[in-house]
């Protein structure tokens, strides 16, 4: 079972672990954001005793834990409330006993990644588009995660692989986007992240920079003054997906946030997943869609769960998932609307269900 290293969390990585920061750029200071990711809250313990869960919750969120660490960073730990095991925002976050059960149709990589990585860092599953992976950590470990057991040590380029995925990248010029996910690309650097995207913009093919992320909705300190300069200074539009699924992970400081991002021309649009348990009603779906838009995201997807091994107590139904979207149709205008989707592997684009 792999679980995340923790050995690149105080700055992220475009490089492999053992790799010294690229000498041609300059330092960047620690503090604030970086500062939060790496206190962010990894002990079951600790994360059962600040939000006063009853011991007997401990056991599960040990061995959860074991599986696929435990990692709340604390600007997310205070929209959770204390002392209630159902909040949306902890069953997120907190390991369950179930994570160790084995359950027919759940399998270590439900997206067939593995199969379409051409390059270290890159996927290409979809025509015009590829994904890299610009760090192999989050700021938070989502326990429904479909990349619970990435191999991402396998995955992490040197700066000599990183030149051969952009090769990869110049030598197709039917590939018009780039796709930063990770773990969690704002996880990286903005050095490291400006190092990326100065050769990104000369390929002369790409027209767009789509940033899959959570850290500005779990540490919205992120989106400060350094990223906002590398971001803006690009000729790539700039497309942000964010992954919220529950309307309390919607604070005043998240909406200040996207309002920044919104100011450089990035447009914002969100994916969540169908949880069982977390959002799976048409009330949460419902006030999700509007306090996305109140905050300036138009919600994009509602995947339905990847079937990962770990994640099975999560899960919702198709025909129940249909059924709540159907309900959510009557009460929402068309753009609030999310599209059901599932990913299939082998497929050319999401699946509508
Ligand atoms: S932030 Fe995204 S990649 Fe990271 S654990 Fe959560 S769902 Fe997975």
């Amino acid at each position: 079972m792999i679980t995340r290293s923790p050995a690149n969390v105080q700055t992220g990585s475009l490089l492999s672990p053992r790799e010294e920061p690229l000498a041609i750029l300059p330092t960047t200071p620690r503090g604030g954001w970086q500062a939060q990711l790496a206190s962010a809250l990894r002990d079951p313990r600790e994360l059962c005793r600040r939000l006063a869960l009853d011991p007997a919750w401990l056991p599960g969120a040990e061995r959860g834990h074991a599986l696929f660490e435990v990692r709340v960073p604390e600007a997310y730990l205070a929209r959770i409330r204390r002392g209630d095991p159902r909040d949306p925002l902890l069953r997120q976050v907190l390991p369950l006993t179930a994570e160790g059960d084995a359950v027919e149709g759940f399998v270590q990589d439900p997206l067939a990644e593995t199969g379409h990585t051409p390059r270290r860092g890159l996927i290409h599953k979809y025509r015009g588009r590829v994904l890299l992976i610009a760090s192999p950590t989050c700021a938070i470990n989502c326990r429904y995660c479909f990349r619970r057991h990435f191999p991402y040590h396998e995955n992490a380029p040197s700066r000599v692989q990183w030149d051969d995925t952009l090769d990869y990248i110049r030598g197709d010029d039917s590939i018009t986007e780039v796709i930063l996910s990770g773990g969690d690309p704002l996880a990286a650097s903005d050095r490291q992240l400006g190092w990326l995207l100065d050769r990104l913009e000369a390929i002369d093919h790409l027209v767009r920079l789509r940033i899959h992320t959570r850290l500005p909705v779990v540490i919205p300190d992120r989106i400060d003054d350094a990223l906002l300069a590398w971001l803006s200074a690009t000729r790539l539009q700039k497309v942000v997906v964010l992954h919220i699924n529950h309307a309390n992970e919607i604070d005043d400081a998240v909406v200040a946030a996207c309002r920044r991002l919104q100011g450089i021309g990035v447009t914002l649009l969100n994916q969540s997943v169908l949880l069982r348990g977390i959002n799976d009603s048409v009330a949460a779906l419902h006030a999700l869609s509007e306090r996305l838009f109140a905050a300036g995201i138009l919600p994009y997807y509602l995947h339905v769960l990847d079937p990962v091994n770990g994640a099975a107590h999560f899960d919702v139904p198709d025909h129940e998932a249909r059924t709540l979207v159907e309900e959510l149709r009557q009460r929402l205008p068309g753009f609030l609307m999310p599209r059901l989707v599932r990913e299939v592997p082998g497929e050319a684009s999401k699946t509508p269900l």
